[in-house]
Parts: structure tokens; C-alpha cells; sequence
């Protein structure tokens, strides 16, 4: 078989659609996750759950000492000093949400917030709405041709009214690299705070935090292998300081009467209410499970896979790929076809492929394309599963061109 994946068989939902006949290039929207995570939350409830950071009884203790052994584990995954540095959100979306209410209070009218022209809704529209409220100027960094945020135009729109920047490590829609190094010394030069969208970069290779240096990073649980359910908000410690509380009720607290209260400082202070106490062990559990892959090998085979897409794309006339992807995941439109009747044919045929505007209207807009389809590959993804691809979308085209 062509490029076999060595870790395919410990992905039982991968296997379990390919016994459907379906083939799944959908990683970028929510990955398959490896059995050591499914044995997680079967682990947990069938051991006894309990509720963390409140029982002394041995199920509360037990359940605590999991969760924050996660948090330990999710500050080694990002090389950050601390386990205090990691806040638990729903996802990457309510992260982006409680930055952006969180921060609130250090801008003031005129202060320019500025995003990249290749974000995804998570990373545009808190902040268009912050920036609405308190009449802010949002600046977009536009792109250029290989669909990187321009740094010519950037060290031109990024100035001293510059008080944040946020931009994605990794686009969901063009699937490239972005140079995040030379944007965060930038918007460093004029004391604007940094915001990493670490959803999809994530989940390929490690990131090191104290290399990044940015004030913020986030992602999503469900994207790396793991649970839904389940965000990640990294925060130097000097910027998670400055974070307003944002969501008020359980755990957050640490004295209460009926007219005021304290609070406590992040973590847990931005962790109100019960939280997603499965997903966080699971999430543990999926990051064992990547850690004891060999990284090197993992990284040449998404590689390998990257090229076979690339290859497969350029072959084919009339395809064009949205800007220029370095890793498996590439999005494309075709001359005199529309995506959705695509997608359509894709779907009757058994492959998973995402089609539409891929939660990214703006840029979609500035492409000058209705939508486009994405194909995203994960690492139980196989050379078969794209020339399974590839064979479906020749028939395709066959009865639409
Ligand atoms: N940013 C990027 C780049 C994404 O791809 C996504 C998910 N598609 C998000 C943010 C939001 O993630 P979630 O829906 O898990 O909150």
C-alpha cells in the first residue's frame, strides 16, 4: 500500500469509518482520536468519577490530583514555566472570548487591535465587537501571494497605537506557516500585547512557549486528538495578571459575601463552575499518547502526505490551490465549478472534505471565491485514503465538466 500510516490502527474511529466505506480528510474541522484517549473517559467514569477542587473524600482528591497532573502535562506539551500558566476554557473559541472581555479594560478609544486578513471568525469577531464597543480601529495585515501576512505592509500598520496583536500560527483555510517570529517582534518594538491562534499549528510538531514568547496562546483539545469540550489558554504570567474576570460562580472565588467578593488568580480564577473534568484527563491521556511517538518520523510522514496532495492538486487542470500550503492540508477551487455540487459527489462517493467558506468569510471575500473545498489529512491518514481522493474527484469531474 502506498505510504501505510504505522499509527492508523490506534485510531479506532478511522478505522471504524473506513469499515463504513467513508474517508475521512476532515482533520482540520475535528481530528479521530487514539484509543489511549477513548480509555481515558471510560477510565474515569467506570473508576468513580468526582468533582475536582472541592472534596476531601478520596474520589475528589483522586479526581483533582488527574486534573492538575493534565495541566502539568499540557505546560511540558508547551515548554511554559508553569502549570499556572494553563487556564482550561470550553475551546479556543470561548479563550478567544475571554481574552478579548478580559483585556477589555486596557484599551481606550482610537487603540488600534490588530488581526491578520486570513483569520478565522474565532480570532475576527470577538474582537471586531470589542473594537465596536469601545470605538477601537481594527487593523487587518494583509496577504501576499503565498497567502503569508505580508511583513512589508505589517511593520507599516503596526505602530505605536498598536496595544494588541492577533494573529493564527497556522491558517485553516491556505494551511501555511506564518511568520510568527518577525510579527511578534514587531508588535513588541511598541508594547502591544501578543495573541497567538495556536488551533491548527498546534497540532503540527511542538511549540515552545519561552521560544515563541508571545503573552497568549490557545487552542482546541478536539483539533490535537483530544476531547471537545476542552480549550487551552497559555499566558505569560505577567499578561494572564492583567486578565479581568469574566465568568463569575464556583471555584473562581475565594471569599464571598452577599455584596462583594475576591477572587482567585488563573487559573483557577478563569475556570468558574465545574469543568470539563473528562475532557481535561482525556486530553492528558492524548498528550501521552503523541509524546511517546517518534516526533521526527511523524513529521516526515505528514510531509510525505503533503506532497502526495500537492502533487495529486497540480496534476489536474483547471485546479486552483489558495495561496501556498506547506502541510497536508490545502484548499482549492476549480474553473467552472462549484463547490458545493463538488462536495456533493465527493460525499456520494464516501470522502469526508470540508466545503463552504471555512469559517473565514472575510478572506474568502478578498480571495474573490464564493468557497472552496479543503482537504486535511491527520496522521491516520494513508496514501490510499488520497488516491481514494483523487480517484473520487476525476469521477467528479467527469460529470461536471
Ligand atoms: N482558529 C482556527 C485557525 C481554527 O481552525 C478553529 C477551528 N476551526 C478555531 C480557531 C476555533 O476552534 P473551536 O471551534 O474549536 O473553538
Amino acid at each position: 500500500m502506498a505510504l501505510p500510516s504505522p499509527w492508523r490502527a490506534d485510531f479506532p474511529g478511522i478505522l471504524a469509518l473506513e469499515a463504513e466505506g467513508q474517508t475521512y480528510l476532515d482533520s482540520a474541522a475535528t481530528a479521530q482520536k487514539p484509543q489511549a484517549m477513548l480509555d481515558s473517559l471510560l477510565d474515569y467514569y467506570a473508576s468513580g468519577s468526582a468533582n475536582v477542587h472541592r472534596a476531601q473524600h478520596l474520589p475528589g482528591e483522586r479526581a483533582t490530583r488527574a486534573f492538575e497532573a493534565s495541566r502539568e502535562q499540557v505546560a511540558r506539551w508547551l515548554n511554559a514555566h508553569s502549570a499556572g500558566q494553563i487556564i482550561f476554557t470550553a475551546s479556543a473559541t470561548s479563550a478567544f472570548n475571554l481574552l478579548a472581555y478580559g483585556l477589555e479594560h486596557l484599551f481606550k478609544a482610537g487603540d488600534e487591535l490588530v488581526i491578520s486578513a486570513l483569520e478565522h471568525h474565532a480570532n475576527l469577531l470577538p474582537w471586531q465587537q470589542l473594537a465596536i464597543r469601545q470605538n477601537l480601529k481594527l487593523v487587518v495585515l494583509p496577504l501576499d501571494a503565498h497567502g503569508c501576512i505580508d511583513l512589508a505592509r505589517a511593520s507599516q500598520l503596526i505602530g505605536p497605537r498598536t496595544r494588541l496583536l492577533a494573529v493564527s500560527q497556522l491558517s485553516n483555510v491556505i494551511g501555511r506557516w506564518q511568520p510568527l517570529a518577525k510579527l511578534l517582534a514587531l508588535a513588541k518594538t511598541h508594547g502591544a500585547l501578543t495573541v497567538v491562534d495556536g488551533a491548527q499549528g498546534v497540532v503540527h510538531g511542538r511549540h515552545d512557549m519561552q521560544q515563541l514568547d508571545c503573552d497568549f496562546y490557545l487552542f482546541s483539545s478536539h483539533k490535537l486528538y483530544g476531547p471537545d469540550g476542552v480549550g487551552v489558554l497559555y499566558g505569560k504570567s505577567a499578561a494572564l495578571a492583567q486578565l479581568k474576570h469574566w465568568q463569575f460562580g464556583g471555584e473562581m472565588v475565594q471569599t464571598a459575601d452577599y455584596l462583594n467578593a475576591t477572587f482567585n488568580p488563573a487559573p483557577l480564577g478563569f475556570e468558574a463552575g465545574t469543568p470539563p473534568i473528562s475532557g481535561v484527563l482525556a486530553l492528558g491521556a492524548t498528550l501521552s499518547y503523541l509524546d511517546q511517538l517518534d516526533h521526527q518520523a511523524v513529521a516526515a510522514f505528514e510531509q510525505a502526505l503533503h506532497q502526495q496532495l500537492m502533487a495529486g492538486l497540480g496534476a489536474r487542470d483547471g485546479i486552483s490551490v489558495l495561496g501556498t500550503p506547506n502541510i497536508a492540508l490545502a484548499s482549492f477551487v476549480i474553473d467552472g465549478v462549484h463547490h458545493n455540487d463538488l462536495a456533493q459527489l465527493l460525499t456520494e462517493q464516501g470522502i469526508a472534505v470540508r466545503a463552504g467558506q471555512h469559517c473565514a468569510m472575510p478572506l474568502m471575500q478578498q480571495l474573490g471565491f464564493r468557497g472552496a473545498i479543503r482537504v486535511s489529512l491527520g496522521l491516520y491518514n494513508n496514501g490510499q485514503d488520497l488516491e481514494r481522493f483523487f480517484s473520487a474527484l476525476d469521477n467528479a469531474l467527469d460529470i461536471l465538466q
